[in-house]
This record gives C-alpha cells, structure tokens and sequence, in this order.
C-alpha cells in the first residue's frame, strides 16, 4: 500500500464534482484506500453513469446540489476535494454564468466546510490560467496570459479566482491548502459528446467519419492518463503543499499529429477535415513537471499511445452497451 492510501484509510472527504470525469477516479481510489466518500453534484455536466459502478460500496454516499448554491455538511470532515466545475470549453461555454458561479461562489462554500472542519482542501485548477502562454513549457511561477473578456474567460478566470480565494483562505484564515493545476486529462469516463479533442477523435475514428482538426491542427496539447492525474491529485491530498503544483503529462503533441495517431492505433479509414479553430485556443501548451517530482515524488506513467488504445476499448464498449439498451423491449 502507497503511503497516500494509508493516510487516506477511514478518512472522511466531501468531493464536490465527484460525478464528473475526473471526480469518479478521485472517488473511486479514496474508496480503494479505505475512506468515506460523499459526493456532491448537481449533475449538470457529471452524470450517474459515472458513478453507478461504486453505489454498492460501503461508506459512499451522493448528494445531488449545487456547490454554487450550499453543500450539505455531513460532519467530521477530514479533506474536501473541490472538482466541481464544467471543464470542456463546449460545456463552459455553453454555461458561463453557471460556471463563473461554481469557480466563485462554490469555491467559498467548499473553504467554508473546510475551514469549519479544520480539513486540507484541495482545489484542482487549470493549465487554463497561463491562457495563450508566453513562456514554454509552463512552470507555476508564470503568472499567465489570459485574455479577460474572451469566450474562455469564464473558466480561466473562474479559475484564478479560485486560486486567489483559496489562497486568502489559507492567510486569513489558516485553512491547510493545496493547489494543483490539471493539465488536459483524457480516459475512460470521459463524456462522448462533449466535445474535447480525445472523444471527439475517437468516436470519429470508430465511425469512418472524417475527424474535425481545428485550424491547421499545429496548435499543442500534453495529455495526461486519468489515473496519473488521480494519483498526482491525492499525493497532493495527503501531503502539505500549498502549490500550485502542476498536475499533466509533459510528452507534447500537435493536434494534427494526436489525429494520424488515433486514426492509425483504431485503423480507421477516415479522413482528416479541418475546421475553424475557436476564439483564443491556446497555440502551446506544456506542464513544467520539475515541482510536481520534488513535492509530491510524483510523475506520469503511461504512455499515450497505450493511453489511447484503452480509452478507445472503453468507448467501443460503450457504445455497443448503450445500442444493446436502447434495442431492449421497455
Ligand atoms: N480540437 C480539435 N478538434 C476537435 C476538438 C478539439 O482540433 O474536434 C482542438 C482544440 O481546438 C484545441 C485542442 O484540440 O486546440 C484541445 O481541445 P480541447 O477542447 O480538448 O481542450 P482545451 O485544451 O482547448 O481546453
């Protein structure tokens, strides 16, 4: 057993977002080590399918509310791990004021229960807060480059505030914090439809349609294994970093190059078809993994191709599940 999952055992921890992609892990793994979960989710972009396989556990509970609005306290708090948030751009834009409320307002709320608990809290920020990046690869001394009124403001910027509002909590009101900034995460449990660049070239791939590269596709992305990022997140969990630390996969990658990769490990005949690239997506993007090894001994471990290849079984799998239900007599 890791150190991280001794600490963890009979833990009591709230995870707000636990119904989301990268939640679901995070719950599953404190469940693993031993600790007693409770969810909360309003379930506006997680969803139960991602849960449903840890309804049987012992000591896992859901509450389904907005973190914006109050999480419900279920007493004894020992660490609140705070994911609550749309994390797809086709999501957050779709949801900006929602978003901006969950970054601001459901960030106060998750302090609060941990300050009232004298729990660690852990907020996963972003890679989004270096916005169009002017120093590369990113290290978290960069303070970032974001374009304030933009389309992409209301993550980025939600984000930043929740950095800044965690940080004030640890001064004013000594709350033990950690920070981590997630760098694109990609795997299982991923939402199919919501339009980021691993589902989406995926199911294209599987379906022989052409996949859609934004603009030339020379734009970069790092992709990081959810289980890497889950194992980085709770080392920080258990540990006493404030951060931030950045949490991601430092093997970069062109969108062009990541769509010949998914169409080959697939063998899939489609095509490539570019399309317009959105408002201020990010040309580079690259985490600095120097702090994340020497504060949390922490690094990624699995490549991307093999990455992909699981995450492509998982959406063929699911697939055909969902057209097995919808065929079955009601
Ligand atoms: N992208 C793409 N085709 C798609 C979806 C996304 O080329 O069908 C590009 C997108 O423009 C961006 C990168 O892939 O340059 C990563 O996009 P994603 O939405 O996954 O996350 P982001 O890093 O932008 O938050």
């Amino acid at each position: 057993m890791k150190d991280w999952e001794q600490a963890l055992s009979g833990a009591r921890v709230v995870v707000t977002g636990g119904a989301g992609f990268v939640g679901s892990w995070v719950s599953e793994r404190l469940l693993d080590a031993g600790a007693q979960v409770w969810i909360v989710d309003n379930m506006l972009t997680g969803s139960p399918d991602k849960i449903e396989h840890l309804f049987h556990r012992p000591g896992f509970a859901v509450s389904i509310a907005d973190v914006g609005h109050s999480i419900p306290d279920p007493g004894g708090v020992d660490l609140v791990m705070h994911l609550a948030c749309p994390a797809s751009p086709v999501h957050y834009q779709r949801l900006p004021l929602e978003t901006l409320r969950v970054a601001s307002d459901g960030t106060v709320n998750a302090l609060e229960l941990a300050a009232r608990h004298n729990a660690r809290f852990v907020l996963t920020s972003t890679s989004e807060v270096y916005g169009e990046p002017e120093m590369h690869p990113q290290h978290e001394e960069y303070w970032g480059h974001v374009n304030p009124i933009g389309v992409r403001s209301v993550y980025d910027e939600g984000k930043r505030f929740a950095e800044a509002t965690t940080m004030a909590y640890a001064r004013e009101r000594g709350v033990d914090v950690g920070v981590a900034r997630l760098f694109n995460t990609y795997g299982p449990r991923m939402s199919l439809d919501d339009g980021r660049v691993v589902p989406a070239f995926i199911g294209q791939a599987l379906s022989g349609s052409p996949l859609t590269v934004a603009g030339d596709g020379s734009q970069t992305r790092s992709l990081c294994w959810v289980e890497d990022t889950v194992e980085g997140l709770l080392r920080l969990a258990c540990g006493d970093a404030s951060g931030p630390v950045n949490i991601g996969n430092d093997h970069e990658i062109t969108m062009l190059e990541l769509a010949h990769m998914v169409i080959e490990l697939t063998g899939s005949s489609s095509s490539i078809h570019h399309v317009a690239l959105p408002a201020d997506d990010p040309h580079v993007r690259r985490p600095d993994l120097t702090r994340a090894r020497l504060l949390l001994g922490w690094e990624p471990t699995m490549s991307l191709e093999e990455g992909l290849k699981r995450t492509a079984r998982w959406v063929e799998e699911t697939r055909s599940a969902r057209a097995t239900d919808a065929e079955r007599p009601r």
